[in-house]
């Protein structure tokens, strides 16, 4: 039986929360433009298909998965430096509250208490 024990560091924490808020200034609103964009080749590809227009939304969902693997190649746990998540975890590291690899959480796993 695997027995989780996590340790708490405040600088892995806080290191992970500049890496990951620096990460969603500059790749989180590309990805929403893209995945927008994407959407509306789509959608329009409905009403007027055509080669060129498919073309860019392949073109579109091959930037969109280019941009999800540069993620996770990229956020990695500040302790370990590996993904936090695993290498085949589903969506982004963004999201994990504790590194699989060294149980370093990078996230406070409960408020700060004041005392
Ligand atoms: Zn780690």
């Amino acid at each position: 039986m695997k027995k989780y024990r996590g340790t708490i560091d405040e600088q892995v924490i806080e290191a992970w929360a500049a890496k990951t808020a620096r990460f969603n200034r500059s790749y989180g609103r590309a990805q929403v433009i893209l995945f927008i964009a994407l959407l509306g080749v789509v959608v329009f590809l409905f009403y007027a298909p055509s080669s060129l227009l498919t073309a860019l939304a392949f073109f579109l969902g091959f930037a969109l998965v280019i941009l999800k693997l540069h993620a996770k190649a990229n956020l990695l746990c500040p302790n370990c430096n590996r993904p936090p998540d695993g290498h085949f975890a589903r969506g982004t590291a963004g999201d994990s509250d504790m590194c699989v690899h060294c149980y370093y959480w990078l996230r406070r796993p409960w408020p700060k208490s004041e005392s």
